[in-house]
């Protein structure tokens, strides 16, 4: 075991890899990778843990882990969107989106333990100021939720909310909590799996989320695990105080081409998540993000490693949906059958779509709802 998986998680965080000559010390890059990076970061930044690394072979140009955060020359490619889910069309005040009716999403920190490389709001790190984006003294977000009593439930993204002291993410959850009508709060979160340290070498975090943990308030923490290898005894013990600590663990994945796109990678990830106390949630369709989207999978395969992935689960693995979360809504992928694809809004901006079905003939190559959608004249 490294030496990096008892330490303390703010010490940790003081010896995350930021540059290209670091990264160079620990993993081999190629002569390639060694000229683009130094202007591939400088746009998005690098960023992993000394824990996270230990978990990538250094030898290992295709490990899959390897990939996720460290940046690839693919990311020259400029095609894609840098808002792909038109998030700045539902702000309503800085850092705060209101697009689905009884939920508030609210980007409280554009700082991350680790940056991944296909990371959907890679703008936020684009500007050197996010500060239009992101939320910095909460009051005008937490006044806009007490003002809108539909609001029933909020989550806390950026950005990583863990990356918050403790002291302001206490004030901010109880700011939340004491509104009537807010009757749970999600936290987006990698700390389970850039940084289990978070929870497994501070009593104090653990005693603030317990303390929002009651029949009256219910907390929920969603992971973001996307590979079997990134749970470890580390990641396992973070699941297990979470869940004696009364908090709800569940877990959104990207499907990823060339890091869990075969259908017993996923099984094991599912089934092991659902061993260790999570319940796998959505695997999201990877969106057309730019300078990424050589992670995206064609929506047909998507479809059928998920679909054969299932095979292999336990009931309680089984629980993950393939979801689009496009513009217009969060939209399940239900079936791909005689020519045609079947898809069902979850979540809908316009009400009256919400629960609508509907199919498109399906099109050869289509990664996205619009490469279905007949184009405009
Ligand atoms: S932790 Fe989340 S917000 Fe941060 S870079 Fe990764 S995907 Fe993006």
């Amino acid at each position: 075991m490294s030496l990096y998986h008892d330490e303390d998680w703010k010490t940790q965080l003081k010896s995350t890899i930021t540059n290209v000559e670091e990264l160079r010390q620990q993993i081999f890059l190629t002569e390639e990778e060694l000229g683009v990076l130094p202007e591939l970061i400088k746009k998005f930044p690098l960023s992993i843990t000394p824990y996270y690394l230990s978990l990538i072979n250094p030898k290992d140009l295709s490990d899959p882990l390897r990939r996720m955060v460290v940046p690839s020359i693919d990311e020259l490619c400029e095609s894609g969107e840098l808002d792909p889910s038109d998030e700045l069309s539902i702000t309503k005040t800085v850092g705060l989106e209101h697009k689905y009716s009884p939920t508030a999403l609210f980007l409280c920190t554009d700082q991350c333990f680790g940056y991944c490389r296909y990371c959907f709001r890679r703008r936020l790190r684009y500007k050197k100021d996010s500060s239009n984006e992101v939320a910095r003294d909460f009051k005008a977000q937490v006044e806009y939720i007490r003002e809108h009593a539909e609001i029933d439930n909020v989550l806390l993204s950026g950005g990583d909310p863990l990356m918050l002291p403790n002291e302001i993410l206490d004030g901010l959850l109880g700011d939340l909590l004491s509104i009537e009508h807010v009757k749970m709060v999600r936290i987006g979160t990698k700390a389970p799996v850039f940084l289990p340290q978070r929870f497994t070498t501070d009593p104090e975090i653990i005693s603030i989320l317990k303390k929002y943990s009651s029949p009256e308030s219910r907390l929920y923490i969603v992971t973001h695990f996307n590979h079997p290898r990134e749970i470890t005894g580390e990641s396992s013990d973070a699941i297990r105080l979470l869940n004696d600590a009364g908090v709800f663990v569940m877990n959104q994945s990207v499907m990823l081409r060339d890091v869990n796109d075969e259908p017993d990678t996923l099984a094991e990830l599912f089934n092991r998540l659902a061993y260790i106390g999570v319940r796998p949630y959505y695997v999201f369709q990877c969106r057309p993000v730019k300078n990424s989207t050589h992670f995206q999978l064609e929506l047909a395969e998507s479809y059928r490693i998920l679909k054969e992935a299932r095979r292999k689960m336990s009931g309680l693995a089984k629980t993950a949906r393939l979801i689009m979360s496009h513009s217009s809504g969060k939209i399940e992928i239900l079936a791909l059958r005689n020519g045609k694809m079947h898809f069902k809004y979850h979540q809908a901006k316009d009400p009256i779509d919400h629960g609508r079905f509907f199919s498109l003939d399906y099109q050869k190559g289509a990664k996205w709802l619009d490469d279905l959608l007949p184009k405009s004249a």
